[in-house]
């Protein structure tokens, strides 16, 4: 289907796929081989330091950056874990200047879409960085960490074998058309490989190839492995309508979005844990958006009543105006709400509708820039008719 600039999103994902690409097996599972990988590399020199999902202590997870190759034990890459967006974590490590030694950087890729999408909005830099993903069999909720973890991975872990979905997922995992990492210098293919016995590896750049030469990798001639690939594609596409049902356009006007954020606190840990929500001044907690008394009269006399806390529905609408052009639909605002609102399912939504309308796809591509960011004469004509 053609949208406002005359392209399509499906013959974008098909072209980047099916790009011919080199590759090595490596008889162990994903996370050993990556530890491996990761320590050869620190051996040669070729990379200073290493930024992954790390275990911190028991139940305990967060992404680090180490630089002792000692502590590669610690890191747990592929866990289906994101206690935070990677994304927004390399931001702050680059925003103010670029890392100065290479570093590894393993991220997720809705992670590396979103760091993409900071890089156009001027909040991140690539120089240095050398980019490992993998295809994503998305990520449980953050609760399970604590609460019967190891149990739930060996029902994950059959699904990504078979390019199933997890009943377990965030729910934006569950409808996540885009876990095949662009972008990465080096793929790992998680989705319908036995990753008990084995990896796979994919090296996807000359960038990737210079980092991995001189280690003791045989590299052949290979394509992607579509047909796991489709299958969870389908299978996602088909988890739509229970995820997306609830926000059918007749829901969301005024009274629909009331009833939804009627549970809100306004903590705004949503919109803290955004990779793409990325003000540090956020114009929503601003002196100017407290409530003064004479406003706070004017609406009781008008409504005779008032819901509190104040303003969290115009902040959420705020946000959808400010972040839809980018949501990479990661999940991360519903993981965050203390009062399991299902934000994410909504901005997704959202956000699909309105990079559709440009052929958008947040983060695909660095060097593509925002469409609200450009101006093209001959799009949107229907809207001025
Ligand atoms: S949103 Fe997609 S890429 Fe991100 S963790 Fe979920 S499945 Fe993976
Ligand atoms: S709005 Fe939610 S789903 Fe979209 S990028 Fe931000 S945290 Fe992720
Ligand atoms: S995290 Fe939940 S409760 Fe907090 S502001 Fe966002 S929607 Fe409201």
């Amino acid at each position: 289907m053609h949208n406002a600039r005359g392209t399509t999103h499906e013959a974008y994902c098909v072209e980047r796929e099916a790009l011919s690409m080199k590759q090595f097996q490596v008889p162990r599972p994903p996370d050993d081989a990556l530890r491996d990988m990761l320590a050869s590399l620190m051996d040669k020199g070729k990379v200073g330091g290493v930024f992954a999902l790390a275990q911190t202590g028991e139940n305990s997870y967060s992404y680090a950056l180490i630089t002792d190759k000692k502590l590669l034990d610690h890191i747990v890459p592929t866990l289906p874990l994101m206690p935070a967006n990677a994304g927004k974590m390399v931001s702050r490590l680059t925003m103010l200047e670029p890392v100065k030694t290479p570093i590894a950087v393993i991220m997720r890729p809705c992670e590396l879409r979103a760091l993409f999408e900071l890089v156009k909005l001027e909040q991140a830099r690539l120089d240095n960085l050398l980019f490992i993903s993998y295809t994503c069999g998305g990520v449980l909720e953050m609760k399970t960490a604590k609460d019967g973890l190891q149990l739930k991975l060996e029902e994950y872990w059959k699904q990504v074998k078979t390019g199933g979905v997890s009943e377990d997922m965030r729910d934006s995992c569950r409808v996540c058309e885009n876990f095949v990492p662009t972008g990465a210098d080096i793929t790992l293919t998680l989705v319908g490989n036995d990753n008990g016995k084995q990896t796979t590896v994919q090296v996807n750049s000359e960038k990737g190839e210079e980092f991995l030469a001189g280690l003791s990798y045989e590299l052949t001639e290979a394509g992607p492995e579509l047909e796991a690939l489709d299958s969870m594609r389908k299978k996602r596409a088909e988890q739509k309508p229970d995820v997306f049902g609830q926000f059918a356009a007749e829901e969301l006007g005024m009274a629909g979005l009331t009833a939804l954020f009627g549970r809100c606190i306004g903590c705004h840990a949503c919109g803290r844990a955004c990779p793409v929500c990325y003000c540090s001044s956020c114009h929503f907690e601003a002196a100017e958006n407290e409530f003064d008394p004479s406003t706070l009269e004017t609406e009781l006399t008008n409504r005779g009543a008032l819901r509190l806390p104040t303003g969290t529905l115009y902040y959420q609408i705020g946000r959808l105006f400010h972040v839809s052009i980018s949501c990479v639909g990661c999940g991360m605002c519903s993981d965050v709400c203390p009062v399991d609102i299902p934000v994410a399912s909504l901005f997704a939504k959202l956000a699909g509708s309105v990079q559709g309308m440009f052929g958008y796809v947040s983060g695909r591509d660095a060097e593509e820039k925002i469409p609200t960011s450009t101006f093209e004469m001959e799009e949107l004509e229907e809207i001025g008719a």
